[in-house]
């Protein structure tokens, strides 16, 4: 028993690690859990057996250290990962699934799967079907709600409810990755406290405290996994129009500062349209109208809460014409605090940055249609990075109203700025905070810029190469010593530049 619970261990610390430093909508995809709610009368040993479990691993997955603390209404995170075999598991086919990446993420072969669900062949499954991923013990043909245990698969409040289990939590349907996740999950990072996660999310510390009963509000553990009430997910799978072969958001819960990817295929030729915050889409349409791709810029300020994505289909040809609509949770993107104190005379009078800030808005709103980077943009300096992206300054006592805009890598003088990824320069100027500034536009509404350069060395409407020496690192406008200060512009948002280092786009 204590070699099982120790592989369990394993297994939330790997994923612990496995996740840090990614998007949060991936903490909760990758976990197979469900939710228990402890019923009167119920001890931690009775409900692990309900589950096939023992209850230090259900002790362990809620931070549990006295099995005697849980209490009636409780929420209790239950683990699925080493859940037993007679348990029944499905998954519902979201929009862009294949057999093949369902079968990985379960560890399963395609073999097994055609099997279990009796399909003609990997390619007949559908989106919505429910596929059965472990068979499970044979289910009670009839059992009477009055004696049914009380293991019910729950949500909060706002969250629609998964049937109850008629085997008394021998049925479990969830599914993971592009479909539905029913409960929003938090796994806690090394440096967490209820607070910043609250923020995070913008809830209250009492309400984190309450979804999750806890006893010790100080005490988190790495790796604990918090329940998130009133966070939804898009459930992409449901409703969708027969034209649409496939339909992406990554990742489903949107962040602020960062960049998101909307892809749909359609059967026929197709023009798309859409909004978002208030925001006409522009759409990138490719493959004789079939593809159309969305890039998506959070602005930091966006309030968190639940915005509406509309799509607007038009079949060529005088087709039918559809809607697509689907809520999208903007969650906070989890970034630090800084408070800066300057003399008066080096304060900038507001002004001075608005004007700034608007001339790169409007400059970094223009389109250009063909994109001329490839998967994902490389480092602009062989120098080491010593600031991140989004940092919220308060400067001299002020609200946290502005941010890091950029990244920042130290380099020495004169060392080499490189173009990220292939482009046109569309500016290069001496701007009053960022100095000597280079834009260079990579199309589809992806600008880098690059500030406070002691040189530049390309002319606007050069075209430039991926790792082509653009200008040399200095200090030039509002800086404090040499250094190459690189931002991301998408569509005239200002967004983290790393993503699109560590992730592929679109
Ligand atoms: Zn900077």
């Amino acid at each position: 028993m204590s070699c099982q619970l120790r592989r369990f261990s394993a297994i939330l610390l790997l994923s612990a690690f496995a996740l840090y430093g990614f998007a949060s909508a991936q903490e909760q995809s990758d976990s197979l859990f469900t939710v228990h709610v402890v019923q009167r009368g119920e001890n931690l040993f009775r409900i692990a057996l309900q589950y096939n479990l023992f209850a230090e691993q259900v002790a362990a997955a809620n931070g549990i250290t006295d099995s005697n603390s849980i209490v009636v209404g409780q929420r209790l995170i239950i683990p699925l990962v080493t859940a037993g075999l007679d348990q029944r598991l499905t998954h519902i086919v979201a929009a862009g699934e294949t057999l093949a990446s369902i079968a990985a993420a379960y560890s399963k072969s395609e073999a097994e799967l055609i099997s279990l669900n009796n399909l003609a062949s990997a390619d007949a499954i559908y989106i919505g079907q429910e596929l059965v991923i472990v068979a499970g013990a044979a289910e009670p043909e009839v059992t009477p709600i009055e004696s049914q245990p009380t293991a019910t698969a729950e949500r909060s409040d706002s969250l629609p409810v998964t049937a109850p289990s008629p085997g008394g939590g021998a049925r479990h349907s969830f599914s993971r990755g592009g479909a539905t996740v029913d409960t929003f999950v938090h796994t806690v990072r090394s440096g967490d406290n209820l607070f910043e996660i609250g923020l995070r999310y913008g809830m209250t510390v009492e309400a984190l405290v309450s979804a999750n009963n806890l006893l010790d509000p100080g005490l988190l553990n790495v790796g604990q996994k918090l329940i998130i009430p009133g966070i939804q997910l898009p459930r992409l799978a449901r409703d969708l129009p027969v034209i649409v072969d496939s339909f992406t958001i990554d990742p489903l819960v949107l962040e602020t500062g960062r960049s998101a990817r909307i892809e749909l295929l359609t059967k026929e030729p197709t023009s798309l349209s859409g909004q978002f915050l208030d925001q006409d889409l522009r759409v990138i349409t490719r493959e004789e109208g079939k593809r159309h791709n969305i890039l998506l810029g959070i602005p930091m300020f966006t309030d968190k809460g639940v915005y509406p994505l509309t799509l607007e289909l038009q079949v060529s040809g005088g087709g039918s014409s559809e809607t697509i609509a689907a809520n999208l949770q903007v969650i906070g993107g989890g970034y630090g605090y800084q408070t800066i104190t300057i003399n008066d005379s080096e304060l900038l009078t507001p002004a001075v940055e608005e004007n700034e800030i608007n001339l790169l808005v409007e400059h970094t709103s223009n389109f250009t249609a063909e994109r001329s980077w490839n998967n994902s943009l490389s480092l602009p300096a062989a120098a080491a990075m010593n600031a991140v992206f989004g940092t919220l300054r308060s400067y001299n006592g002020s609200d946290y109203d502005r941010y890091h805009r950029g990244v920042d890598f130290a380099g020495a003088p004169g060392t080499s700025v490189l173009a990220a990824a292939a482009g046109r320069v569309t500016l290069v100027d001496r701007l009053h905070i960022r100095g000597n500034t280079t834009v260079i536009d990579h199309g589809w509404g992806i600008f880098t810029l690059y500030a406070h350069q002691q040189d530049t060395l390309v002319q606007p409407g050069d075209l430039v190469t991926s790792g082509q020496v653009i200008g040399t690192i200095g200090s030039t406008g509002r800086s404090t010593g040499p250094h190459l200060h690189w931002e991301l512009w998408l569509n005239g948002v200002n967004v983290d530049p790393m993503q699109w280092v560590q992730e592929i786009f679109p």
